[in-house]
């Protein structure tokens, strides 16, 4: 297993001898493959995972990325889709039956909460959405049909941890799989592979990438786990990235260390102000000693990224407008984790949809991208005097 970082971002898997000796890859931007021959056909059609045929099963540009995600996530083999809702939709229902159980953490991701509410519900498989601050209320919601764990560690806009290692331990008991979303993280800052999850995913729309121009996910596991989501639900319902945004993302990748650890910088400094600061009534960041699971989050993580939600001190909505509409350095937007600042506040999208009807109207989320912290900071205090 390769295990250094810069190595693996900017050299492995790209056989250069295959592209014309170019130093960048090529995209290859073909759907088919052609053979010579009817026997050589013949030879890679039961390889159509292994070796250029289609490109919904294998492309060569696609193929560089998944050995480097597999490499950075510790993990034997790895998948890339068109998007991290399609990872993690795949990966799941590649483990569940009508008649299963699954337990996932609550709050998780919008999308993966619907994959179990609207859409596997419909095909008999039931979940429990479980508080998993005390990784003990995993092992309570087992029922015999109980299959497939779900963790977020942590989630992105509370930023609950799970202890992924206890989890896992739990898991093994029962024989059941595990999956975690670690797009928080990227692979850099937790590799949840070494604490005994299976499975990892990641919308490879926020860091991996970083520069908010291509949508994507991964999924990285042991070979067999892979080969399984592979042949079944990832050729079934074809959700494979293009090889152009394969090559986009292959070139977000080059900058990653360097982005991560700016991002984790510049966040660290602007969590520390925005806590010192009174008209801010608390901020949900792992990397603050007050956060309830500082600890936890120190044991399991390697540094802490650059998201964060603050509650602020604020009368009432136009308070709260009055903040983020003064914020001249972070765009109000959906999405995180590429190169510029963004702010998402909650009473934004509370409404007809339903979702986060149980969060405080006060909540923002900020993203803390790549801009000069001092600036970054700056803006802020001037927006908290609006308010
Ligand atoms: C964005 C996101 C997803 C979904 O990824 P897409 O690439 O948008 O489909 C899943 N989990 C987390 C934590 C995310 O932030």
């Amino acid at each position: 297993m390769v295990d250094d970082t810069s190595f693996i971002l900017n050299h492995l898997g790209e056989d250069r001898q295959h592209g014309y000796d170019a130093v960048v890859p090529p995209i290859v931007q073909s759907g088919n493959f052609t053979y010579p021959t009817v026997a050589a056909m013949r030879s890679v059609v039961q390889l159509e995972m292994d070796r250029p045929l289609y490109t919904r099963g294998f492309n060569p540009t696609v193929a560089i990325l998944r050995k480097k995600i597999a490499a950075l996530e510790h993990a034997e083999d790895a998948l890339v889709f068109s998007s991290g809702s399609a990872a993690i939709a795949a990966a799941v229902m590649s483990f569940v039956k009508a008649g299963d159980h699954i337990v996932c953490v609550h709050k998780p991701y919008s999308w993966t909460k619907k994959l179990l509410v609207e859409l596997l519900a419909r095909f008999g498989v039931e979940h429990t959405f479980v508080d998993g601050t005390d990784a003990e209320n995993y092992r309570k919601s087992v029922k015999p049909n109980t299959t497939f764990f779900i963790t977020e560690s942590p989630n992105s806009l509370t930023f609950e941890l799970q202890d992924l290692a206890a989890v896992a331990a739990i898991a093994r008991e029962h024989n059941i799989t595990t999956l975690c979303d670690n797009s928080f993280n990227s692979p850099l800052f937790q590799n949840p592979i070494d604490l005994g999850i299976d499975l990892v995913a990641h919308s490879a729309t926020k860091y991996l990438n970083g520069h908010s121009d291509v949508v994507a996910g991964v999924v990285a596991g042991r070979a067999d786990h892979i080969r399984q989501i592979m042949s079944k639900e990832f050729m079934t319902l074809g959700a494979a990235p293009s090889p152009h945004d394969a090559w986009l993302l292959m070139r977000g990748l080059r900058t990653l260390e360097l982005r991560l650890h700016r991002s984790a910088d510049s966040a660290a400094q602007v969590a520390r102000f925005l806590e010192g600061h009174p008209k801010v009534a608390r901020v949900h960041w792992p990397g603050l000693e007050s956060h309830p699971q500082h600890q936890l989050a120190r044991k399991q993580m390697k540094r802490m990224a650059g998201l964060m939600t603050i509650e602020l001190d604020a009368p009432d909505e136009a308070g709260v407008e009055r903040f983020c509409d003064n914020l001249k350095t972070f765009l109000i937007a959906v999405s995180w984790g590429g190169y510029e600042s963004l702010q998402w506040p909650v009473c934004a999208l509370k409404g007809p949809s339903g979702y986060y009807t149980d969060l405080p109207f006060t909540m923002v989320r900020l993203y803390v991208g790549l801009e000069d912290p001092e600036t970054l900071i700056a803006d802020l205090r001037q927006a908290l005097d609006r308010i």
